[in-house]
């Protein structure tokens, strides 16, 4: 039973969160732990794998069945940079095809009163106008080098729109742009830009090396900090009420090239090496410029950490936890 808040004695939500242990499950924990209204009106649940697979419809009712939530963000995936999503298209889709599926019908079974899952900006159409918003997800298909992942996260909005309709299912999605931050896995073979230079960039500096940057360091990317992410999820599980999804990102005006990107890591490190650039390796998709005009008309007062700061933190961050750092 959910335990009864304040004086007005009403019950509490329960907040359960999938994937709760990944890079956004560590920025909404953050988020919650210095919040006033999460303390007093929502108990937080953020699950892991360890809690049960939920690629597994049996072992996903046994965590729904246990937690009772009235409320459910939904983070958990198979997620990797561009390296692992050109290696292993079929896995991205299979994987998250399943954990969708049963995440969402376990939602609509055990009477959750409020989903909100993840989407990427990276499921956008390849060939599109600038900037993407939020009405442009099926107008053409993805990049091909993450087509597998593309096409999972696309039927999320999908089946949004399905379970409204037949079940009344109060079922949404966000957009977030490219993440980082602490508590982020930090491979460098599957992980994502950021985390992987922050990798490479302490490994160099160890040993005397170069940094070694991979494509020509050209493409544009707008990043978020995974605890204005984590907050704004939060803002969108309490305050945005439509089945379509929004874009949670940061303005057109802050996209950077990787190139300037492996800049700050460099200076947030104190590498003072070379910076190379690897041009025989993938640039993947060149830009997928966001526009977060919908946020902003919803959430105007909402301001974001400048990535300088955000990057030192997770530089900081990974530093301090090299051992016990995902990697
Ligand atoms: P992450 O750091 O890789 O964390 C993934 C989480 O999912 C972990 O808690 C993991 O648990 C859990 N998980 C994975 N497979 C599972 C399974 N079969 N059963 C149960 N739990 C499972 O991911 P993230 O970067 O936080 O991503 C969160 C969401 O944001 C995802 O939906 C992703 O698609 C989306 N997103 C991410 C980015 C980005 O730049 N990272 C950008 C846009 C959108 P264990 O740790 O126990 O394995
Ligand atoms: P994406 O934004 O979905 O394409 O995924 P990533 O976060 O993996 O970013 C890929 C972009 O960063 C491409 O332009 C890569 O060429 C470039 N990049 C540069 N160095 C690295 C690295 O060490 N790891 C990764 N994953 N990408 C890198």
């Amino acid at each position: 039973m959910a335990e009864t808040s304040g004086t007005d004695a009403a019950p509490k939500k329960v907040v359960m969160v999938t994937g709760g242990t990944g890079l956004v499950g560590c920025g909404i924990k953050e988020f919650v732990e210095s919040d006033a209204e999460a303390k007093e009106k929502e108990e937080y649940i953020f699950l892991s794998s360890k809690d049960g697979d939920i690629r597994n419809m049996e072992e996903t009712k046994l965590i729904f069945e246990k937690y009772k939530p009235t409320h459910v963000i939904h983070l958990a995936a198979r997620v990797g940079g561009l390296f692992s999503n050109l290696k292993y298209k079929v896995e991205f889709f299979r994987e998250n095809i399943l954990i969708n599926d049963n995440v969402m019908e376990c939602c609509r079974i055990y009477k959750v009163e409020k989903l909100v899952s993840c989407l990427s900006t990276c499921i956008f159409p390849d060939k599109t106008t600038y900037p993407i918003d939020e009405t442009m997800v099926h107008n053409g298909p993805p990049h091909v080098s993450n087509e597998g992942y593309a096409y999972a996260k696309r039927m999320i909005d999908v089946l949004n729109r399905c379970y409204k309709e037949e079940y009344g299912c109060n079922f949404t999605s966000v957009i977030p742009t490219n993440i980082y931050g602490k508590g982020d896995n930090f491979s460098i073979d599957n992980g994502h830009v950021l985390p992987g230079l922050i990798h490479k960039c302490y490994k160099a500096k160890q040993a005397g090396e170069d940094l070694h940057v991979w494509g020509t360091g050209s493409p544009l990317r707008q990043f978020i900090y995974n605890v204005d992410l984590g907050a704004l999820m939060i803002w969108t599980m309490r305050n945005y009420h439509e089945v379509d999804p929004i874009i949670l990102s940061v303005g057109e005006e802050d996209e950077v090239s990787i190139a300037d990107a492996a800049k700050m890591i460099a200076s947030a490190m104190d590498f003072e090496g070379n910076v190379v650039f690897d041009t025989d390796k993938s640039d993947g998709q060149f830009k997928k410029t966001a526009c977060n005009d919908l946020l902003k008309q919803k959430n105007p007062d909402f301001k974001f950490t400048p990535m300088k700061e955000g990057l030192k933190q997770a530089c900081e961050w990974f530093c301090e936890n090299y051992e016990t750092a995902r990697k």
